[in-house]
């Protein structure tokens, strides 16, 4: 339980998230979540309903057959698929994921959730998710690169810099990135680093894309830290997860002069009253699975880290871990959203009733498809940024998005997962709106 995500950064990192952690049994759709989610926000908004009906369904959704020879010469097959949910606001964008639950209805769900994503944070982008039911522990390196690649060949027609980019998520990582983009551009007789992001620097990657969710995590936490009147100095946070999100969001909260207390991974929870050293503690990219190998006074489960009382609670592993059965033991006055749908709805009910804010998913981990876009902006532009240049960038555009979302917060008195709803569908449409429907 150290990454799930919104997506794997490292090759270590995301391969070792879907290794090492069971799936968790979807006690919801992401597909149903998605679509309850447009209905509470359509409710609040006077818009077209022809175009809520339109949102509903995917623009398209493309399942391919992948064989591959294995190492030792027999073949195998997969399925693979790619979901198209919305465009009208610029190209598909969003991960593809390497997992044994991948289904057609997981991708449409997540599909939906990118373009919410996009949407709220203002992207030029609509919304896309694809993968292949495999489990990538079952496959050596060869294999996995003769699965990417051929993957990339069947979907060839449906990708590209101006219709659909896929980027990394659960199970797939930079190098998969690489593998895609080569496989594009040998068969376009060009490169064309703009057809994938979350790609390595050398060719084509953004400094700081790998740390860009858990970063976004971090602004958004201290801002909601902030606007609760609270002192960042005295307030303490339980982080699930130390991969691509958990660790950089822990680290920066921790740079910020916040109290991490506790931090986890696969194994289980370390916990110090008095603040863990973040920056000691290795990620799972730098050493897999090594969080309990940290010195700590007390150690506890996943579950039990969920339950701690503390302040601030960030979800920044799997989905689906705060539930009708943990809702009411959870003892955080915040929980911020480091995962893609940590969170059932009758959790989220309940955190309503009992007045805790929930910052949801796809305002707080956006930084990583934020800097994604940066990515595909200095791939177009064969024109690279200074880390520096990136962090200022998420930065702004982080707060622009924070204050959007507060102002929907404050003046229509709803929860914060609405109120990114509403900013989200308001935009889009208004889009569908302008565009209309041709033929
Ligand atoms: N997979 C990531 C997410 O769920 C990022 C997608 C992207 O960068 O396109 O947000």
């Amino acid at each position: 339980m150290q990454t799930s995500e919104p997506e794997g950064s490292s090759p270590n990192t995301a391969e070792a998230a879907s290794q090492s952690s069971e799936p968790k049994p979807a006690s919801e759709s992401a597909l149903e979540t998605a679509r309850r989610q447009l209905y509470r926000a359509a409710d609040h908004l006077d818009i077209d309903p022809n175009v809520v009906e339109r949102l509903k369904h995917p623009e398209a959704v493309h399942e391919v057959t992948v064989p591959i020879e294995r190492d030792d010469g027999s073949v195998s097959v997969y399925t693979g698929y790619r979901a198209q949910h919305d465009s009208v606001r610029g190209p598909y964008k969003g991960g593809l994921r390497y997992h044994p639950g991948v289904t057609r209805d997981e991708c449409v769900g997540l599909s939906m959730w990118m373009t919410w994503k996009c949407a709220v944070m203002d992207l030029p982008f609509g919304g896309a998710k694809g993968g292949i039911a495999v489990n990538p522990k079952d496959l050596t390196l060869d294999e996995k690169e003769r699965l990417t690649r051929r993957f990339t060949q069947e979907i060839r027609t449906i990708i590209g810099p101006m219709k659909d980019i896929p980027a990394p998520d659960m199970g797939t990582d930079p190098q998969t990135m690489a593998w895609v983009m080569d496989a594009y551009s040998m068969q376009e007789g060009e490169t064309v680093p703009g057809v994938v992001t979350g790609k390595p620097p050398i060719v084509g990657g953004s400094e700081g894309r790998d740390t860009a969710p858990g970063r976004s995590v971090a602004i958004i936490a201290r801002e909601a830290i902030d606007y609760l009147s609270w002192d960042i100095e005295d307030t303490t946070v339980a982080v699930q997860g130390f991969g691509s999100v958990g660790a950089p969001a822990a680290r920066l909260l921790d740079d910020y002069g916040a109290n991490v207390v506790a931090v986890s991974d696969v194994n289980g929870a370390i916990y110090d009253p008095d603040g863990l050293d973040t920056h000691a503690i290795p990620t799972h990219e730098e050493e897999p699975e090594a969080v309990m190998t940290h010195d700590a006074p007390e150690t506890f489960s996943n579950e039990e880290l969920l339950e701690l009382d503390v302040d601030v609670l960030i979800p920044a592993a799997v989905g689906n871990v705060l539930t009708a059965e943990n809702a009411d033991d959870v003892q955080a006055n915040l929980i911020v959203e480091g995962a893609n749908g940590p969170t059932t709805s009758a959790a989220d009910a309940n955190f309503a009733e009992r007045g805790v804010p929930v910052i949801p998913d796809i305002l707080a981990n956006a930084g990583g498809v934020t800097v994604s876009y940066f990515e595909w902006l200095q791939d177009i532009n064969r024109r690279t940024w200074s880390l520096e240049r990136v962090h200022d960038e998420l930065e702004t555009e982080m707060l622009n998005a924070w204050s959007v979302v507060r102002d929907e917060y404050e003046s229509r008195d709803v929860p914060w997962r609405d109120a990114a709803y509403i900013v989200a569908l308001s935009r889009i449409a208004a889009a569908h709106d302008a565009r209309g429907l041709w033929p």
